[in-house]
């Protein structure tokens, strides 16, 4: 079965097919037969399947860990455009050649290959009986947003935020363990109260000992790159933002420290401090 979301211009005819696949070429318009007029059960009633969540934030705000926490709880999915990426860039798949080369000519991933990638991730997941998902890096243009909405509903959108001097000084305390490959974060930021602007402090992930020695940060983690990384973000995410808040499911959320702070107000916005939370109870 064809249910690929695979997409070349955007006509809005071929948006208006919703509940089936944005169409590939003129040619899949010529052959209905691979259309299927099934609903895509992506699309089921809201009380029938698991939340549709997508995370958004810039590089380094912690997005992956929120996403990944609450997908635990929820019993859905965390599906990282970033992890289908790497999975298909490690497989055989036949995606895998075209990948490789985009990347080692250090071009960007197309809107087509990711929603591609997330089309048969989606579908694995549904015949597995999987239902619900929350994606974190997806959807990163204001196209690949609009593409999705013609696919799949959208519950809502959580926009992670952080003041962006911490954002900064969080990069740029980054660290990799060069022995193990352990992630690790010295900045420890503290920073009070003033003029009405409340205070932040987060605490710093620092490596045991066995690692301390051994610690190196990405080459692509200083000042000025972070910098540009963030500028480039908030340029292509204002769309974004600005398609699902016209839409009322753009929920934003300041995070007001690290996880220990953030976690129980994230889970109280989200109307899911009754939930059983197991990770809090495990830890
Ligand atoms: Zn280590």
């Amino acid at each position: 079965m064809n249910r690929l979301l695979k997409v070349k211009g955007l006509s809005p005819t071929l948006l208006s097919l919703r509940g089936f696949s944005v169409l590939n070429s003129e040619n899949d318009l010529l052959a209905p037969s691979s259309l299927s007029l099934k609903s895509l059960p992506l699309r089921r009633d809201p009380g029938d399947r698991n939340v549709q969540w997508v995370f958004l934030g810039c590089p380094g705000v912690g997005k992956g860990t929120y996403a990944g926490r609450l997908s635990q709880l929820l019993g859905v999915p965390h599906i990282a455009t970033g992890d289908l990426v790497r999975e298909e860039l490690n497989s055989s798949g036949p995606l895998a050649e075209q990948l490789k080369e985009i990347v080692n000519q250090g071009k960007l991933v197309s809107d087509e290959t990711i929603i591609n990638l997330l089309s048969k991730r989606l579908e694995a997941g549904e015949s597995k009986g999987e239902t619900g998902f929350i994606l974190d890096g997806f959807p990163r243009t204001i196209r690949q947003a609009e593409i999705l909405d013609g696919v799949t509903d959208i519950d809502l959108v959580v926009n992670l935020k952080l003041r962006e001097d911490v954002l900064l000084e969080k990069c740029l305390g980054r660290r990799i363990c060069s022995q193990c490959g352990g992630n690790f974060n010295i900045a420890a930021i503290d920073i009070k109260s003033e003029n009405g602007m409340p205070g932040i402090c987060m605490q710093p992930l620092l490596p045991p000992p066995h690692c301390s020695a051994k610690l190196i940060s990405r080459s692509d983690d200083t000042e000025e790159v972070v910098k540009e990384r963030l500028r480039i973000y908030n340029e292509m995410s204002q769309p974004v933002e600005d398609f699902y808040r016209s839409r009322g499911k753009l929920l934003e959320f300041d995070l007001p420290g690290g996880i220990p702070e953030s976690w129980p107000k994230l889970l109280q916005a989200l109307n899911l401090d009754d939930h059983d939370d197991k990770q809090t109870a495990a830890a």
